[in-house]
């Protein structure tokens, strides 16, 4: 099987580094393009990167030019780790160019005509994208994941949904500096630090829990009816984003059907992908756990860990989640709705099977 090339929009910073380590021995997968802004531009990848992770910067990979963020050269399919409002200019341009652009930033996920997926969740959502301007004209389009607060929390919430249905969620975050990119939060507000401000993350926790556990309605996502509120707060944790969660179900559940819904929950769209873990959600039973450095690279950091399970004075059940941010939360989540899209035939499987 001959790999799919395919490129990498924003290279260097910590989601685009995450890229590099998932797709390095990927099946379907093969890096062909690198990019980044002008100041990296022209310089080979190993010069330009200030690599962070804590496996080796393939020598091949350091050798690979930076090219410019401009579709001229890239190939059709471009996983895009940009700031918001660099990836609100330059990925349309890769859509209309014909790319098939697989985006983390937020800046389309709520828009109409744009999936905002997780693959277990609601692939179901995918048909929007024959909505896009982008794809009527050149082929092209923009599918995205979820702000790396949010994939962990709905994964959670959706065996929850689909059981015993839910009408109010209060959620409280612990977030890793690595969410923040590369250098991110400077050491003197972080160390030995609480900061309970990240700019316009619960606004998006918020809306975007409800699209991913809406329902495709015609042409368009009709958001879950729950009532959500979240508080976003930074702490010195490397990696791993921790959350303290209160739901209120609209039917009664003991224990041991909410462990039930959790350790059932296998759906199909996750199945037999490369990316995807076999456990989707993973309970932890040890009253102290989960923990983001013991637990998060659970399922190769693809699971979303719960544990804490106990009734809530105030709504019905509370628990604690865990899911790594870099890679469930960005740069795997990507990956996982890429090969979803290969699998349904939407990312030139020609190339992927010749
Ligand atoms: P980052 O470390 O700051 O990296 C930003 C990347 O964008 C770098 O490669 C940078 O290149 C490039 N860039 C900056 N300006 C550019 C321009 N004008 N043209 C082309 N490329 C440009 O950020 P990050 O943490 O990887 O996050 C990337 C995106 O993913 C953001 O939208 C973020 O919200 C989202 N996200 C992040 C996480 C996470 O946990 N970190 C999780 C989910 C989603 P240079 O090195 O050349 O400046």
């Amino acid at each position: 099987m001959r790999r799919q090339k395919i490129g990498i929009l924003g290279a260097t910073g910590m989601v685009g580094q995450r890229f590099i380590q998932l797709l390095e021995h990927h099946p379907w997968f093969e890096i062909a393009w690198l990019a980044a802004s002008d100041k990296s531009s022209g310089k080979s990848y190993g010069d330009a990167v200030k690599w962070k992770l804590d496996t080796t910067l393939p020598a091949h990979i350091a050798k690979m030019p930076v090219s410019p963020a401009t579709p001229e050269g890239a190939p059709k399919v471009v996983f895009a780790a940009l700031d918001s409002d660099i990836a609100r200019d330059l990925e349309p341009k890769f859509a209309a160019a014909g790319c098939a652009v697989i985006s983390n930033s937020s800046a389309f996920r709520m828009q109409e005509d744009v999936p905002l997926v997780i693959p277990e969740v609601n692939a179901d959502h995918l048909p929007l994208l024959e909505n896009q301007s982008w794809r009527k004209q050149s082929g092209g389009y923009i599918v995205t994941n979820p702000n790396c607060s949010a994939i962990g929390l709905v994964l959670a919430l959706k065996p929850l949904e689909e059981r015993f249905g839910i009408e109010s969620i209060f959620v409280s975050t612990m977030q890793a500096v690595s969410g923040a990119g590369y250098p991110g939060v400077a050491s003197l507000d972080i160390l030995g630090n609480v900061v309970p401000y990240i700019k316009s993350e619960e606004e998006k926790m918020q809306e975007e829990t409800l699209k991913l556990l809406g329902s495709l309605k015609g042409s368009r996502i009709e958001s879950l009816a729950a009532k959500i509120s979240a508080h976003c707060n930074r702490v010195p944790v490397e990696d791993g984003h921790t959350e303290s969660v209160s739901v209120k179900l609209r039917k009664p559940a003991t224990r041991e059907e909410i462990l039930a819904a959790w350790g059932d929950f296998k759906p199909l769209a996750g199945q037999n992908l490369p990316t995807a873990p076999a456990q989707p959600i993973e309970f932890v039973s040890a009253d102290d756990r989960p923990q983001p450095r013991l637990d998060r690279m659970r399922g190769n950091g693809m699971a979303s860990t719960v544990g804490r399970l106990r009734p809530c004075p105030l709504l019905d059940w509370k628990f604690t989640v865990l899911s790594h941010n870099t890679i469930r939360g960005a740069a795997g989540a990507a990956l996982l709705n890429a090969e979803l899209l290969v699998s349904l035939g939407k990312l030139d499987p020609v190339a992927v099977t010749a």
